[in-house]
């Protein structure tokens, strides 16, 4: 393995100045469970790692109006946190299946977004949560739709120097429920396909649907066409098939070690169908 130079600077500010001193040649490294991986394979060759673990602010976590994630928030602190498995039970539900317990102790949902991973399982429930992705660099804060953060496999919308510093969730109203499947070869692997769907309803009829898939695509993506067909409807058996139909059509999976273009359209179909069943009961106990 190359050797590096590593640095745990306890401020975003000092965080910035040592990306702006080695002037490319440095990567952030939060748990570490995507980027040695990288290092180790030779994928990626950089002469210098800044550490984000040393920075407080990075780790806090509130709801509050809301739900805001530091960064730095590991998937075993998601996993075990009850106000968000009352309120945002589809990210309760990827953080649970993410890997394995060792992983989850050191992993980051900050690490899982800016990897940009077609299949990053945390993905779809903050797409279809409305996330926003809040950065911040030597050119200040921003705040962004995570839909906009992606733009194609390990790329993003952020600039040099930047950290993903939170994520913000917006409340989530009353009667609404949201749901996550997975689909992988064995239980610790990365998706086939993942899925997940938020519904607010109105009775039976559901007044607001979300839905999102990964590893379906470049990028984790919305399924706008779908959510088309359930907006304004009563769900049942018949409006399920023909969102099942719809998504795998909708989806533009590739072949790859992992499974076939075509198996993963059926799988997309079927999850997503999945999902939002599972988000209409969680919206009825909600
Ligand atoms: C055995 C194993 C199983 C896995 N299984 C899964 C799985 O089932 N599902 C899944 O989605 N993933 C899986 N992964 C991938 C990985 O664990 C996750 O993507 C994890 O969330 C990465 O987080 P991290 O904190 O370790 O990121 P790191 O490896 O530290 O960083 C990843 C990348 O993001 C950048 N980065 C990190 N944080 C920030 C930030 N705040 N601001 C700017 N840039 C940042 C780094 O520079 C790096 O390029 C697996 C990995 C392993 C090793």
């Amino acid at each position: 393995m190359k050797k590096f130079e590593y640095y745990r600077p306890e401020s975003l500010k000092e965080a910035y100045g040592l990306m702006e001193k080695w002037k490319g040649k440095a990567d952030y490294i939060a748990g570490g469970t995507d980027i040695i991986v990288r290092i180790k394979q030779g994928v990626v060759r950089p002469d210098a790692l800044v550490s984000l673990r040393g920075i407080e602010e990075l780790r806090a976590r509130s709801l509050n109006g809301g739900l805001t994630l530091g960064s730095m928030t590991r998937f075993r602190d998601i996993e075990r946190d009850p106000s968000i498995s009352r309120d945002y039970p589809a990210l309760k539900a990827a953080a649970g299946w993410l890997a394995n317990p060792q992983v989850r102790n050191v992993a980051t949902i900050g690490g899982n977004i800016c990897n940009a991973a077609p299949s990053a399982d945390s993905v779809p429930p903050l797409l279809v949560m409305a996330a926003d992705a809040i950065l911040e660099g030597p050119g200040g804060r921003r705040k962004i739709a995570l839909e906009q953060f992606f733009k194609g496999p390990g790329e993003t919308d952020m600039k040099a120097g930047e950290v993903l510093t939170a994520i913000r969730l917006p409340e989530m109203p009353d009667r609404s429920g949201s749901a996550f499947m997975k689909m992988g070869r064995v239980t610790q692997d990365l998706a086939v396909v993942n899925a997940a769907a938020f519904v607010a309803m109105e009775g039976d009829v559901c007044r607001k649907c979300r839905l999102a898939a990964g590893a379906v695509a470049p990028v984790p993506m919305r399924l706008r066409q779908a959510e088309k067909i359930v907006e304004g409807r009563k769900i049942d058996r018949d409006l399920l098939d023909r969102v099942a139909e719809t998504v795998s059509q909708e989806v533009s999976p590739i072949t790859d070690v992992r499974s076939t273009e075509a198996y993963r359209r059926i799988v997309s179909g079927v999850l997503v169908k999945r999902a939002i069943a599972a988000a209409v009961e969680a919206a009825a106990a909600s």
